[in-house]
């Protein structure tokens, strides 16, 4: 939920800007860029799941709209816990996929190792 309210995460125009992709492009629907509000409010990819928080938030997926339901009603606070938990837990595991094919961009690769070899500087030596 934090991601999809700070813009923060995983969506393309964050990820290209911390260049762990070449696009800001939504890789879900081919959109030119994916912001959370893209990923919220139009994105095809979340239709089914817009459309069951829309019941309990309303049809007004505005952040200043959704975070007052929110305040307004556990049900709808539990409506957006789903909705954010699914779609991103689904763009994440996309993201890792894209970063474990061998052929990827180097700039999305899984930078393997990096934090291994850290700990392992902090070792003793044999
Ligand atoms: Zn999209």
């Amino acid at each position: 939920m934090v991601q999809i309210l700070t813009d923060h995460g995983c969506f393309g125009k964050y990820l290209r800007r911390i260049e762990r992709e070449e696009s800001p492009m939504c890789h879900e629907c081919g959109a030119p860029v994916d912001t959370a509000r893209h990923t919220l409010e139009e994105c095809p990819a979340w239709g089914p799941q817009r459309a069951i928080l829309q019941t309990k938030v309303g049809a007004d997926l505005s952040l200043a709209s959704i975070v007052k339901a929110m305040l307004d009603s556990e049900e709808a606070w539990k409506a957006m816990a789903s909705f954010t938990d699914e779609i991103m837990s689904q763009k994440e595991a996309a993201k890792r996929a894209r970063e474990n094919d061998p052929n990827a961009h180097p700039l999305r690769r899984r930078r393997a190792g990096g934090r291994a070899r850290r700990y392992a500087r902090l070792l003793p030596p044999p």
